[in-house]
Parts: C-alpha cells; sequence; structure tokens
C-alpha cells in the first residue's frame, strides 16, 4: 500500500494520456511521469536512502515537483515538503526536526539513473508525508501522514467534495507542501492533468487565462486567493473553472457570497488542518444553494467522526460550542519525535482539534475560532470568528481581526484591527457608525472596545493571520 502505486497503474493504463503541464504546454504524460518518478527513486537508493528515510522537497510548484514528490515515494522513502515561503531559519529547523538526509530544492534535473520498475511495498501505517503545521498558534509540528491517512483523505474527496471524471485537469495555484498538493493526490489516481502555472506564483489573471485554454480545471485556494480570483473574474468570467475548493483559514460570509455571485456553482469548503488533513468536514457544491448554510463549514466527511466537546472531553449537543474532535481515516498517526505532544492532542483515537464550533440539528458545523483565540469578558465566551464576520460584513471594511486584551474590570475586552476596503476611509465618524454596525447584529459585551484601523494584517507564509502579533500591538 504505497500511494505512488496510483502513478504506477494509471502509467500502465494510460501510457500517452498527458500528465504534467507547464503552463498549457504537456511536458510529459504518465508514462513519463512514471519513469521520472522511477528515476528519482534509483537516485536516493544510490544516495544511501533507504525507505523510512526523510527527503525534503523545497521548491516552488513545478512539474518536477511532483515527480520528486513521487519518486520520493517510490523509494519508500518519506516527504518532507517545506513552503516554499519560509524563511530559512525556518526551513533549517524543519530540515533538523525532520532529519532528513536528502533535500531536493534550487533548479533540479530529475537524475538519469534507472530505478525499480514498481514502488517499494509499503504498509498501510508505514509514514509517507511529514506534514510542518503552518505555526498559526506556536512552533511548526511535524504531522506524521501515512500511506494509509492520504488514501483515505484522497478517496473521500471524490465521495464527499468533487466527483472527477476523466480528462479533468488540477492547477497548482496554492502551495504543493499542503492544501494543493494534497488535493493533487486524488488527480494521479484518476489521471488527470496537472497544471504548472508559469511563474510558480498565484497569478489570478494567469490562472483564469489557463483555465479557459485547458478547460474543466479545478484547484485549491486559501481564502486570500479565492478573494483575488473572484476580482480576476469579475471582468474575464471563469470559463474552464470547475471547481474551486477552497479552506485552510476562515472564509467570512460577505467574501462567499460575493464569489458565488460572480462564479456561480464553483465552490466546495473544507475544514481540515495537518493533523486530520483536508477531511473534518465539507460544504458541497449543493450545499452552497442555501444561503443559510454559507456560514457554516459543512457536515462530517464519510471517513471520520466529528463532535464538540466540553472543557472535561464530554461530547455536547447540537447548539452549544465546544472544542471540535475528530476520529477516523484520516487522523495523523501523531508528531515526529514529540511523544509528549501527540498524547496531549490524541486521546483514545480522538483528535483534539484546538477548533472551537457548534454543530446545528442537521449536522452543520459552525467554527468560532481556535481556542487558544476564545476571548473570556465578564464571565461570558466572546467567539472573534463572529464578532470578525459582523465588522466584514460593513462595505468599508475588508478584512478584521479580534483579540482579547487584559481588562482590569472585565478579565478581558475586545479589540479590532480592521483593513478599510478600497477606497474607503476611517475617520472618527465612521469608527462611530461601525460600532452601531455591530451593536445592530451581536450583543452588547461583545461589541470591540477599541479599533485600529491598520492597512494590513500580520499573515504568516500561509496567508494566515498571526493574532500573537497583534496582541503586541495596542
Ligand atoms: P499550528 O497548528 O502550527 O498553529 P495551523 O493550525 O495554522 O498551525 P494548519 O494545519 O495548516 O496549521 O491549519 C489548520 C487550521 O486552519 C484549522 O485547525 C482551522 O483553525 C483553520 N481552518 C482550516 N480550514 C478552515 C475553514 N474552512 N474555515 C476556517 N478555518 C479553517
Amino acid at each position: 500500500m504505497n500511494i505512488a502505486e496510483w502513478l504506477a497503474a494509471i502509467a500502465r493504463r494510460r501510457p500517452h494520456a498527458p500528465a504534467l503541464l507547464d503552463g498549457d504546454r504537456v511536458v510529459s504524460d504518465y508514462a513519463g511521469f512514471a519513469d521520472a518518478a522511477s528515476s528519482v527513486a534509483g537516485y536516493l537508493a544510490e544516495q544511501g536512502v533507504v525507505p523510512g528515510d526523510r527527503v525534503g522537497v523545497y521548491l516552488a510548484n513545478t512539474p518536477r515537483y511532483l515527480e520528486l514528490l513521487y519518486g520520493i515515494w517510490w523509494a519508500g522513502a518519506i516527504a518532507v515538503p517545506i513552503n516554499r515561503k519560509l524563511a530559512p531559519a525556518e526551513v533549517a529547523t524543519i530540515v533538523a526536526d525532520s532529519g532528513a538526509s536528502v533535500v531536493f530544492t534550487g533548479d533540479v534535473a530529475v537524475p538519469d539513473t534507472r530505478g525499480p520498475a514498481a514502488p517499494v511495498e509499503r504498509e498501510p501505517g508505514d509514514l509517507a508525508w511529514l506534514f510542518y503545521t503552518s505555526g498559526t498558534t506556536g512552533r511548526p509540528k511535524g504531522v506524521m501522514l501515512t500511506h494509509a491517512n492520504l488514501i483515505a483523505m484522497s478517496l473521500c474527496h471524490l465521495a464527499d467534495v468533487d466527483p472527477i471524471g476523466p480528462g479533468e485537469a488540477v492547477l497548482y495555484a496554492a502551495p504543493i507542501s499542503h492544501g494543493a498538493g494534497l488535493y493533487g493526490l486524488i488527480h494521479v489516481r484518476m489521471g488527470s492533468r496537472h497544471i504548472f502555472p508559469p511563474s510558480g506564483r498565484f497569478d489570478p489573471d494567469n490562472v483564469l487565462v489557463l483555465a479557459r485554454k485547458v478547460g474543466a480545471v479545478s484547484l485549491f485556494a486559501a481564502p486570500t486567493m479565492v478573494r483575488r480570483l473572484v476580482d480576476a473574474a469579475r471582468s474575464k468570467g471563469a470559463d474552464g473553472i470547475k471547481t474551486v475548493i477552497y479552506g485552510g483559514g476562515p472564509m467570512y460570509l460577505a467574501d462567499i457570497q460575493d464569489a458565488i455571485a460572480v462564479l456561480g456553482e464553483r465552490f466546495v469548503q473544507i475544514y481540515g488542518q495537518g493533523e486530520s488533513p483536508m477531511t473534518i468536514t465539507a460544504l458541497s457544491r449543493e450545499d452552497h444553494r442555501d444561503p443559510g448554510r454559507l456560514a457554516s463549514v459543512g457536515t462530517a466527511q464519510s471517513v471520520v467522526r466529528v463532535r464538540v466537546c466540553d472543557a472535561d472531553g464530554r461530547p455536547l449537543p447540537p447548539g452549544s460550542t465546544g472544542e471540535i474532535e475528530v476520529k477516523g481515516a484520516t487522523v495523523m498517526a501523531g508528531y515526529w519525535n514529540d511523544p509528549v505532544a501527540t498524547a496531549d492532542a490524541v486521546r483514545d483515537g480522538w483528535l483534539r482539534t484546538g477548533d472551537l464550533g457548534r454543530f446545528d440539528e442537521d449536522g452543520y458545523l459552525t467554527l468560532a475560532g481556535r481556542s487558544k483565540e476564545l476571548i473570556v469578558s465578564g464571565g461570558s465566551n466572546i467567539y472573534p470568528r463572529e464578532v470578525e464576520d459582523v465588522l466584514v460584513g460593513h462595505p468599508a471594511v475588508a478584512e478584521a481581526a479580534v483579540v482579547g486584551v487584559p481588562d482590569p474590570e472585565w478579565g478581558e475586552t475586545v479589540v479590532a484591527f480592521v483593513v478599510p476596503a478600497p477606497g474607503a476611509e476611517f475617520s472618527e465618524g465612521s469608527l462611530d457608525e461601525l460600532d452601531e454596525h455591530c451593536r445592530d447584529r451581536i450583543a452588547r459585551f461583545k461589541r470591540p472596545r477599541r479599533y485600529h484601523v491598520v492597512p494590513d494584517l500580520p499573515k504568516n507564509a500561509y496567508g494566515k493571520v498571526l493574532k500573537t502579533e497583534l496582541l503586541e500591538k495596542p
């Protein structure tokens, strides 16, 4: 059970099917893709890499990236994909922590070595991918994902996210080291074309041009990328885009409503985390038709059970907010080299996500933010996500982040950081108006007591807001 078998199988069945595209130009068919992966495996064996060794990939999104990734698996080694946007010190930490013996970087050519004809056999529980979390709430942790995890996750996409037919395509707009790479796996199984935008970076206009040329294109995009894609599609249209899968961070209600108005029924939302990759809940294409569902992240995916618990780990009924826990085929094998953190995160097979949320009676989950970001004011819980959604609902606000700051009287009070929408300007008067907008929509105690108007929010390499940095500013 080696995920590289998927590549080997398609290469046998449809050797001449186009596989890897540089822009709209086919650079390899499936036979060539599998040969390249086998050569990489041969090269790694020559370097002394044996099954179970870690091999890093620190590259921009290119066709070569997939050849290396599958070559690492073909050799039975464990891939350590490293986000290209990380700073050198962060990369060094990941390389040292994982103990990678080889790291592919720079302008790597696939070595001209003959490798094994078939991928090395692996057991379902053998590790395939060391996934370093983005470190939004602490230092990045090496999540151990097995071949079985990746296979379950990928098959779940077909059932719960988006069925994929022959001749479709996937476009790598976001880093392969994270959601886009995970989403690409099922597209190897289905024999899709894999499109790499030439710049290796996310350029929404270019994505739309490529989608129109190639057709039947799906992509995984972080919420900030969806916003930019929608802006570009407003004038250019989005012919050729089949599905946009978004997730990995909060998508505000106002933004998804706008996205649907421009692009129509092409969206699927997923809620997941490295520890249960891409697979906790999904809000399907059909669910996006119901305006009442759009503030939720959908229902539990097929291979997991999801529950909401109180602080003592007791399951709560629908309507109550607590910590989200997940159990099932996609839950990680643990954190690399960190049995203490693993024991803390996974109990009796239930992964504690660190995210807060509540189910409704129909099984739809609504997120309320991360437990570390919960604000407690005057003994009442305030969920930042709820306040942020209200702020972003105001036409003059493009982005918002809400944090709790210590307060002698209330314990904590709410402080908001708002980024003005293009063309909007903030004065004392408009802040009063924003305050009134909040008063009309949320309880008084949840309203921000102070506002900071900022040109942008501090974000990490994945575009996630770093609230810890905001906390230091007021
Ligand atoms: P660290 O654990 O190191 O702080 P991280 O949790 O940001 O980093 P990831 O595993 O990349 O690392 O991110 C997963 C988190 O992203 C989830 O736990 C959740 O908080 C958030 N998230 C994922 N999908 C969604 C979504 N659809 N809507 C809102 N938030 C989401």
